[in-house]
């Protein structure tokens, strides 16, 4: 599809959101988890592409959002912060496996994440509440000034008591929960017999993460993985 740039905000000092809207179509619909494929104009090879998930907070929509984290030695993303509104990009289709499960299980819903992996889970976590499922969203930062939709996290959980935010930074001085995000669902999860687990961001923290909720005897059926890179 083919989608132009109706609206960018600079959410932090490397993070923008980026808003499109789909040339072809008025609406749009994805599952909550999915992401889309962007594609710059030099690429030729179809199969180049950057991946970036969706952060609509509902699925059905007008207008498609993304947020982007800034690699500025990047082949993808310094091009992508040069376009402006009005300027077209191609794109896939929504796609991914990445989706929130709607089956009753008897645990909270658990969502981990580091940086723009939170993009997934607003779309996600709207689903739950709606689902009035309990939802525990574990977010980690290194500062306070880098978190995205910062405003919006803290809100929702006081507007929503099935809603709990833990907001991590590995190096903000005076954090509640200060390093990674590890110690804080492990916590979470003590003594839970089936949750559901979705975990989201870059390799290092994924990684990490699968080999303590294994360690914890959680299983495949039970935890969900979406790695960036
Ligand atoms: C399913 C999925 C969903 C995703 N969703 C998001 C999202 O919502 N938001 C988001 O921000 N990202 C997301 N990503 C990551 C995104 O697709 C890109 O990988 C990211 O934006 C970087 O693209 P780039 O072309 O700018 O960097 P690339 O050029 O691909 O660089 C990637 C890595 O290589 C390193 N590198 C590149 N060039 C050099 C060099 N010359 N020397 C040394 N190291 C180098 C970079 O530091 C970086 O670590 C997602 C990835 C996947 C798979």
């Amino acid at each position: 599809m083919e989608l132009t740039i109706t609206k960018i905000i600079q959410e932090t000092s490397k993070i923008s959101r980026f808003f499109f809207k789909n040339q072809d179509s008025d609406t749009i619909q994805f599952e909550a988890g999915q992401f889309i494929m962007l594609k710059h104009p030099n690429w030729l090879d179809s199969a180049d592409s950057r991946s970036y998930s969706l952060a609509n907070e509902n699925t059905f929509t007008n207008e498609l959002e993304i947020c982007v984290v800034l690699n500025e030695i990047g082949v993808f993303t310094p091009w992508l912060f040069s376009l402006k509104v009005g300027d077209t990009i191609q794109a896939s289709e929504p796609v991914g496996s990445f989706i929130f499960r709607e089956e009753e299980h008897a645990g909270p819903e658990v969502f981990i994440c580091t940086g723009t992996g939170i993009a997934p889970f607003r779309s996600m976590i709207t689903k739950a509440l709606k689902l009035n499922r309990e939802v525990h969203l574990v977010f980690g930062n290194r500062y306070i000034n880098d978190v995205p939709y910062i405003e919006y996290w803290f809100e929702l959980a006081q507007k929503n008591a099935s809603f709990h935010y833990y907001p991590v930074f590995s190096r903000e001085e005076f954090a509640q929960n200060k390093g990674y995000v590890h110690p804080v669902y492990e916590s979470i999860l003590q003594g839970q017999s089936d949750p559901r687990i979705y975990v989201c961001g870059w390799q290092e923290m994924c990684i990490e993460a699968r080999e303590r909720l294994k360690k914890m005897g959680f299983n495949r059926r039970q935890y969900f993985f979406e790695q960036y890179n």
